[in-house]
């Protein structure tokens, strides 16, 4: 092989679409009075989320404290995060893009990949493009606006979406990655952690392009593992991190999550809290008469940022026990001791109706229709003398404290004082769908 680029320039075409300040332009989208001005969001939580243009241009930042923000720009508007006026317009989003391809990764609250290979015949039209199009599109019919990326694979169509922003539109052949990658820093790189940036710049590798020309052998002297090694192949050109195009909207997922007050670090309560988010979906996936085979939870520490594990089942259910012992096993893999934890999040996917469900071979049906009978008693009392007259143990240590929780967390609530600037908004338990580290 002559050069490490010498791969053909799309055997795949993968595209990246990012919002540019997507909240804060969804702010002023929705506000006719914010256009123009200064936006932030994140009034909530004190520091800066997304800044719209005007803020931008002000010298603020991501993760500016509010306090910092008005200095530097004393007109700004603070608003709260909406993040259910985020996700409509995610959805939004993610259907404009699945008119052009069914094959999307709903990625984050403002990105998605999509592979648009082969749309050339149906187009006439090269890759770059039916992006502009797709592009285009987003910006006519959502009233935002989107940076685009194309590459021959997810981690270089990143790149490329990250390389002219706000708006603009970079594509990547393969042949041509070393004129992109000498520019990136190796920690920039998606998927790239911390510890790993840093270890490559032990091994002298400061750029994305420098990782990109080393050989198997030198991958193999410095034990680089598959998820890296993968990283490596793309920034070559090569197709290896496929695209996740299940989508939560067209089979529906089910979602409970509860935020306590004080934060708390006492695993057995984190733990119980959980129990109770498992239980009330899967108590309303009974309602639906439906079952999931896959879940996930995840706990939000009290500075904002989330752990979380996706686990599996061998066949649908619908039953809390099954989901517990399950989150159980994998608990401590997420918790960390002597860390504060403020929300837990537990999301059932992969729903199926409960009478497409086909028994198995292996006798676990057999064992989940003995539960289920236990099931329907307690949904049956519950459904006469009110939710939650009857629940598991489990969850019991959340419940007997949850009420004096609730209590001490609205009063503090009343004594919260809203900044003048600030808009008043209900604040929602909906969580960040775009940082989960
Ligand atoms: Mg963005």
């Amino acid at each position: 092989m002559s050069s490490p680029f010498s791969i053909r320039s799309f055997p795949r075409a993968i595209v990246h679409f990012d919002g540019d300040s997507f909240f804060a332009s969804v702010e002023q989208l929705m506000n006719h009075e914010l256009r123009g001005k200064p936006v932030v969001t994140g009034g909530e939580r004190g520091a800066a989320t997304s800044l719209s243009y005007e803020a931008k241009q002000m010298g603020a930042h991501r993760g500016m404290s509010m306090r910092e923000i008005k200095k530097i720009c004393p007109d700004v508007v603070v608003v709260s995060s909406d993040y259910t006026s985020y996700s409509i317009y995610a959805r939004r989003m993610y259907s404009i893009v699945r008119s052009f391809t069914p094959d999307v990764e709903e990625y984050s609250i403002d990105e998605c990949f999509a592979d648009i290979t082969g749309l050339r015949q149906k187009y006439h039209m090269p890759y770059e493009q039916i992006t502009k199009m797709i592009q285009d599109k987003l910006r006519a019919d959502l009233g935002l606006s989107f940076s685009a990326g194309l590459g021959p694979n997810k981690s270089l169509a990143k790149i490329a979406s990250k390389y002219r922003k706000p708006a603009g539109l970079t594509c990547i052949p393969a042949k041509e990655a070393h004129v992109y990658l000498k520019d990136v820093r190796v920690g920039n790189v998606w998927g790239m952690g911390g510890s790993t940036s840093l270890y490559m710049q032990k091994l002298g590798i400061n750029t994305a392009l420098e990782f990109a020309q080393q050989d198997e052998h030198w991958l193999e002297v410095n034990r680089i593992s598959k998820p890296y090694r993968d990283i490596w192949t793309e920034l070559r050109g090569g197709f290896v991190k496929q695209l996740n195009t299940a989508s939560d909207d067209s089979i529906g997922s089910i979602m409970k999550t509860q935020t306590f007050t004080p934060p708390s670090s006492d695993r057995a309560f984190v733990l119980s809290q959980l129990a109770r988010n498992i239980e009330g979906a899967c108590s309303k996936a009974r309602r639906h008469g439906v079952r999931a085979r896959t879940c996930s939870f995840y706990l939000k520490t009290q500075d904002f940022t989330y752990a979380g594990l996706s686990l599996e089942l061998s066949l649908p259910l619908a039953d809390p026990r099954e989901f517990q012992r399950l989150v159980e096993a994998e608990f401590d893999r997420v918790f960390k001791e002597g860390v504060l934890y403020r929300a837990t999040g537990f999301t059932l996917r992969s729903i199926t109706a409960e009478h497409a469900v086909m028994n198995d071979l292996f006798g676990d049906s057999e064992r989940a229709e003995t539960k289920s009978r236990i099931l329907e008693t307690l949904d049956g009392l519950n459904h006469k003398f009110g939710s939650n007259t009857v629940h598991f143990a489990s969850s019991f240590t959340a419940r007997k404290d949850g009420d004096a929780h609730q209590e001490r967390r609205a009063l503090r609530a009343r004594r919260r004082i809203t900044l003048p600037i600030e808009k008043k908004r209900k604040s929602l338990n909906i969580p960040y769908l775009g940082i989960v580290r």
